[in-house]
């Protein structure tokens, strides 16, 4: 049985809503491997793929809202600032009353990989519950994300679930992020959970190998071919610096090859991509355009530090792509 809807909702529908760890980055200064000696650090910065991915959602004049927890700490105010002043719905957001508020310390290394230590599972982030103020939240929505890292943590599982349906049942929507991190993969159960996530979307925003993981499959063209066949609706696939390529209903695609900007931080890129990406296409915008717009908030947000920092508005947004030299092929 395929639940597919195949169409993204419109933004009448209701928010977009979102499950997950809301957590503080603190970045190395300087570019290595790890963390084994002492070093510069810099944060705390709001993040957590589903905080920063909501956060371009408001920014953007989309209605968006989080279930997540936080620690009763200055990390958790940081976030719940940042989220609340750009015009998300806080309203389900728990307040741990004795775990602090979950982070990620991330250094880069000179090929660009990344290394990370997160203290999610344990901290406030890691106790995701249906309370009360998330099931009045979910019960007004028309469109739910889900990314991948939402599944490390226990119970967040069950919240998705019901988000789903409850949208569904409402003629909403679905998307996708797989957001795989090697440091998380150990924990869970994500190869069933990725399954259910995969029979579920309307929108897939894999990046990188990520698609061939959700495929089961090698190979650009057969793995988009393996992902149709199993009831996916539209696919966007990031291409980090080089852009980003739609496919959609019979062999349809876009290629869109990015811009030229000087990187100075790349986390958060995939998140406002898809942010951007969902939005627009929830204002009404065709896949073509959209795709544009959200290369256009991925290249906006790596040239500046901290994955919050750089999150276009939409002034912002068509400020960038009416001066900014686009890539070529
Ligand atoms: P994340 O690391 O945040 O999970 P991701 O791997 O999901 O990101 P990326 O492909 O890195 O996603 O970035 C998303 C989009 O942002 C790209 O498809 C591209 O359009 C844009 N982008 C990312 N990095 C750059 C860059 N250095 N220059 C220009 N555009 C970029
Ligand atoms: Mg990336």
């Amino acid at each position: 049985m395929t639940v597919h809807n195949r169409h993204i909702a419109p933004e009448s529908l209701g928010p977009t809503i979102t499950v997950g760890e809301i957590l503080v980055e603190i970045m190395a200064s300087t570019a290595g491997s790890g963390f084994k000696e002492p070093q510069a650090l810099i944060g705390p910065f709001p993040s957590g793929a589903p905080a920063i991915f909501i956060d371009q959602v408001a920014r953007l004049g989309g209605a968006a809202g989080i279930i997540a927890t936080v620690g009763a700490d200055d990390f958790g105010t940081v976030n719940i600032e940042r989220l609340r002043q750009d015009g998300v719905d806080t309203s389900a957001i728990s307040i741990s009353p004795d775990r602090p508020t979950g982070s990620a310390f991330v250094r880069y290394r000179d090929d660009g990989s990344r290394d990370f230590i997160f203290n999610i599972m344990h901290s406030a982030a890691g106790s995701i519950t249906l309370s009360p103020p998330a099931e009045t939240l979910i019960a007004k929505a028309g469109h739910v994300h889900v990314m991948g890292s939402a599944f490390a943590i226990p119970g967040a599982d069950k919240v998705i679930d019901a988000a789903i349906s409850s949208v569904r049942s409402r003629g909403g929507s679905v998307s996708f992020d797989p957001n795989v991190r090697k440091e998380l993969l150990g924990s869970g159960n994500f190869r069933s959970q990725f399954e259910t996530m995969i029979r579920n979307a309307d929108l897939l925003l894999p990046s990188g190998e990520e698609l061939f993981v959700a495929a089961g499959t090698d190979g650009e063209a057969p793995a988009v071919k393996a992902l149709r066949a199993r009831g996916v609706g539209e696919i966007v696939l990031k291409r980090g610096k080089r852009g980003a390529t739609f496919f959609g209903e019979s062999g349809l695609r876009y290629d869109f090859h990015g811009f030229e900007v000087n990187e100075v931080d790349p986390t958060g890129a995939g998140d406002a991509f898809g942010a951007t990406y969902l939005t627009s296409r929830r204002q009404g915008l065709g896949p073509e355009v959209s795709l544009e717009r959200a290369a256009a908030a991925g290249a906006y947000n790596v040239t500046q530090m901290g994955p919050m920092t750089g999150l276009p508005d939409i002034a912002q947004l068509d400020f960038f792509l009416s001066t900014n030299p686009r890539r070529a092929a």
